[in-house]
């Protein structure tokens, strides 16, 4: 399995394939994990979702973007996507990358980018969430994340669990809005936990902490139906409502599991990834679970 992982991990790096499947359409069976190509196709998606009792978190996709004009395209595109999603009243908030408005190529550059996003998200009473990507990125991610919440109260960050240092993040940020996960990127022994057993107990102890400290809510991102359990039972045993924190999974990931746990009467709210970037996020998808790859077996072996 780890070879096929790196393979996957390879594949979504090359950026000619990249830029060629920006051409094709969504394809391979992306369409599975992807809401679509379009703003129109973003609100569609998310129309049905809320239909079924489900709130949304959108990702616009964008990888490989080394210019201010990319940025700014971007930055352009999600602002779209905001002011479509407050007219069509929608029941969803951005996430968003902040390598995708230029963190990559210059600190005040995306700066001014989320601030523009920012303004645009206040008005439509809409929450940001800036994903988290690799450690190098953290501090960045987290130093703006300190100067929004000067000026904003509808902005949080990610918390991820395989790392040493986030139970003080967790701490500090007590009274934001915070989605924890088990942490997606390959980081060395010296700053991350590399034991799954040691991450998965890193991650209930900072669930715990951040529904238990100050006021902010808690996402809950996981598709382990073994740490859901055990949130279930916590949140029976402390007493803590129902409106204090949400599961979130993927979009196209464990969906009759996720249906479930609506019927259940938990908030939920799918991550839903869309546009014409599709390709990378889909290789990713599959080096973290191989299984996947069926979704790509499936498509090819039934069109
Ligand atoms: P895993 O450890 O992958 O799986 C645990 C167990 O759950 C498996 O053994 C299996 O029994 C079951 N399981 C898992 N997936 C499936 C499936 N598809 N079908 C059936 N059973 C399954 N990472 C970041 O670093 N930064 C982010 O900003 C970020 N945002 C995220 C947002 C959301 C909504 C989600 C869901 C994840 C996000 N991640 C992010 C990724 C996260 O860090 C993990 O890499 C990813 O979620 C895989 O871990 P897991 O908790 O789902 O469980």
């Amino acid at each position: 399995m780890p070879v096929l992982r790196d393979l996957f991990i390879k594949l979504s790096e090359i950026k000619p394939i990249n830029d060629a499947s920006k051409q094709m359409g969504l394809r391979f069976g992306a369409q599975k994990v992807v809401g679509g190509i379009t703003t129109e196709d973003a609100v569609k998606k998310i129309q049905e979702l809320n239909n079924k009792g489900m709130s949304v978190t959108f990702d616009n996709l964008g990888e490989f973007i080394t210019e201010r004009s990319e940025a700014n395209i971007e930055k352009d595109k999600i602002i779209e996507m905001i002011k479509a999603s407050n007219q069509a009243k929608i029941n969803a908030h951005l996430s968003v990358k902040l390598t995708q408005i230029g963190l990559n190529i210059d600190y005040d550059f995306a700066l001014e980018n989320i601030r523009e996003i920012m303004k645009a998200a206040k008005e439509a009473n809409m929450f940001v969430n800036l994903d988290m990507e690799s450690y190098p990125k953290k501090v960045e991610t987290m130093k703006i994340l300190d100067e929004l919440l000067k000026e904003y109260d509808n902005v949080g960050t990610v918390i991820q669990a395989y790392l040493f240092d986030s139970p003080q993040d967790v701490l500090k940020y007590k009274d934001v809005r915070l989605r924890i996960v088990k942490g997606a990127y390959k980081e060395p022994g010296n700053i991350a936990y590399q034991d799954k057993t040691d991450i998965d107990k890193s991650f209930f102890e900072l669930i715990k902490a951040h529904l238990t400290n100050g006021t902010g809510f808690t996402s809950i991102a996981t598709h382990d139906h073994n740490i859901i359990n055990k949130v279930k039972a916590f949140v029976k045993e402390n007493n803590i409502s129902n409106d204090k924190f949400e599961f979130q999974m993927l979009y196209g990931f464990r969906t009759e599991y996720q249906h479930e746990l609506v019927k259940e009467g938990y908030n939920f709210c799918v991550y839903l990834p869309y546009g014409p970037d599709w390709y990378a996020y889909f290789m990713r998808r599959i080096a973290e679970r191989p299984q996947n790859i069926n979704l790509v077996v499936k498509s090819v072996t039934t069109s």
